[in-house]
């Protein structure tokens, strides 16, 4: 029997204090990988491969192996944008065993718009045109829409010689957003993107007014799909804002006709309500924040944790909303030791 191929990278970091650099990858990627720590040492394992990573002071030695030239090359971006960030303004030197052989990203798409359309007043949908659109089927959710300036061609991100991404600068500087991929409709080869309309008087939304103009033709870049992946479970309890809708909806129509799905949905009015499909048994309750007495904040928080605190063990909870609201419902899934495999907990916007 031969076995199967795998890709291997070493790397080398420099960090001002590794130990604490190690604690920091291990806290943090526990969200996204099997985490095993043992001493100086730490594999993280997730289906882009493993990382070994080693404290040998004062460096931190990193073995690479994934099943793909792909996640190998994923898995070391995320590796080195991760240990520069969790640098922050300290030195860290990163250097690996060979050169990044590529310029482009490998999960960066092209996509053009077709058509954009309000479904509801505050929702404007966008859909775009995709080469591969088979690669947003199933599994993660989200991307990284990178809009280029108006009026300039598109100059994507490439890589910097430590693995992590090389963004384009100046004049050609990208706007950054995270959105859900709504819907994919592989025969047409489209992808479907719900953008909320939220104007903030004197503040600029660069994401939603991009939905807002968009004129088919325009090119912009989805980097992904990655996380939020569809949760599985025989019963499902979502909670969201406008913001999670589209999220909401996915993966209502895309569970399965046996899962038990419960969605308590905030939007500003019942013309923000969207009809929601599924071959699960669905029941959505919507909260309507015209309703509420100015001022009122933690309204979803409060209904979560009330439909948590009735919901089984064994139920998968997802929330997506503003920051504050999901620090709350948060601290109370770790307070009822909720498992954390059957949680998914995510702030997509924050309040400023
Ligand atoms: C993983 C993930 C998936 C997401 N999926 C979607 C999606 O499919 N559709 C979608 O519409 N959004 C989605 N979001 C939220 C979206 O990324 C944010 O709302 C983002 O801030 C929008 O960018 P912007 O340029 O329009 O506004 P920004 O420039 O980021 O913010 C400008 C101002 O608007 C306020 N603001 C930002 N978002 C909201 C909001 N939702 N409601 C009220 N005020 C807001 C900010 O506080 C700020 O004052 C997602 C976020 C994440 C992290």
């Amino acid at each position: 029997m031969t076995e199967a191929q795998t890709f291997k990278l070493n790397g080398v970091a420099l960090a001002l204090d590794g130990a604490q650099m190690l604690d920091q990858i291990c806290e943090h990627f526990i969200e996204h990988a099997d985490v095993k720590r043992t001493g100086n040492a730490a594999v993280l394992t997730s289906s882009f491969g493993s990382a070994n990573i080693r404290l040998q002071e004062p460096k931190l030695l990193i073995e690479l192996d994934c099943p793909s030239e792909r996640a190998l090359q994923l898995t070391r971006t995320s590796i080195a944008e991760h240990m520069f960030y969790f640098a922050g303004t300290d030195p860290l030197e990163l250097t690996w065993s060979e050169p990044v052989g590529r310029s482009v990203l490998p999960n960066l798409h092209e996509v053009t718009v077709v058509a954009a359309e309000n479904v509801t007043p505050h929702m404007r949908r966008v859909r775009f045109s995709c080469a591969d659109a088979t690669a947003f089927i199933g599994g993660d959710m989200h991307v990284r829409l990178l809009i280029p300036p108006r009026g300039r061609p598109p100059v994507w991100p490439g890589y910097r010689d430590d693995g992590r991404v090389a963004w384009p600068t100046g004049e050609d500087e990208l706007v950054v957003r995270a959105y859900t991929i709504r819907a994919v409709d592989a025969g047409r080869g489209e992808l479907w993107i719900d953008f909320l309309q939220h104007p903030t008087p004197g503040v600029a939304t660069p994401g939603a007014d991009f939905a807002r103009d968009a004129q088919a033709g325009d090119v912009v870049g989805l980097l992904g799909p990655g996380a939020g992946r569809l949760p599985e479970a025989e019963s499902i309890l979502m909670i969201g804002d406008e913001s999670a809708l589209p999220a909401i909806a996915r993966i209502a129509a895309e569970a399965p006709a046996a899962t038990a799905i419960r969605a308590i949905i905030e939007v500003s009015d019942a013309d923000e309500e969207q009809p929601l499909r599924s071959a699960g048994q669905l029941d959505v309750r919507w909260l309507h924040r015209s309703r509420y007495p100015v001022g009122t904040t933690g309204t979803l928080s409060a209904q979560a944790i009330e439909a948590i605190s009735s919901s089984s063990a064994e139920t998968f909870v997802w929330v997506a909303c503003e920051k504050e609201d999901v620090r709350a419902v948060r601290a109370f899934l770790k307070e009822r030791r909720h498992d954390k495999s059957r949680i998914y907990a995510a702030w997509y916007w924050e309040k400023k």
